[in-house]
């Protein structure tokens, strides 16, 4: 009859230090919870960057805000938890199917807001950090803020009442997962858009 090897703990032992580990890890845990809950969570409260009058759609954990405006379409892109989303490197496309009949195969291009456009800055790295003025965000230590882009193409709106149109975007390249997204906006009352009074002009 064999014995067990004298190089191996004996099962028994084996076992028993195990349940003692678990015994201890389970004692702990709810102290190790207390401490990480008292720590300051830089970004457990993001804060929601004003939206622009557009349809927001939700899509695979990512916000995406669409806006028919007189001088174009803008796509204004956020994280699941509406913190605005980077788009550098993101591009799209648009069909737009107008009431007057009119069909348009649009191109989105990513660009900053222009000028006498309301402009939001953010933090990459701090989703609570998001405000109205350009500035620096104190957390990351005087890193200065992004602006948010947004995605744009241009076309010509100006008689086009939004809840009469009927809108496909398809989005790719963007810096989140998953980085290629289709979806179809759906636009409410006409908005009284006073966001971009000059913008194209
Ligand atoms: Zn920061």
């Amino acid at each position: 009859m064999k014995t067990f090897c004298p190089r191996y703990p004996a099962p028994t032992r084996l076992i028993r230090s195990l349940f003692v580990g678990l015994f201890i890890a389970a004692a702990l845990a709810p102290a190790a919870g207390l401490a990480a809950a008292a720590a300051p969570a830089n970004d457990a409260a993001a804060k929601t960057a004003p939206l622009h009058g557009g349809a927001v759609t939700k899509v695979s954990g990512q916000v995406f805000e669409t806006q028919l405006a007189p001088d174009g379409v803008r796509v204004w892109c956020y994280a699941g938890n509406a913190a605005p989303a980077n788009v550098e490197g993101a591009q799209g496309t648009v069909k737009l199917t107008l009431a007057d009949g009119r069909s348009l195969d649009l191109k989105l291009a990513a660009r900053k807001p222009a000028a006498g456009e309301p402009a939001i800055y953010y933090c990459p790295m701090h989703a609570a950090v998001v405000q109205r003025e350009p500035g620096q965000c104190k957390t990351c230590g005087g890193m200065k803020l992004y602006t948010q882009d947004y995605l744009f193409a241009a076309a010509d709106l100006a008689k086009v009442a939004p809840n009469t149109a009927k809108a496909q975007v398809h989005l790719t390249g963007l810096d989140a997962s998953p980085a290629e997204v289709t979806f179809a906006p759906t636009f409410a009352a006409p908005a009284a858009d006073t966001a971009h009074p000059k913008a194209g002009s």
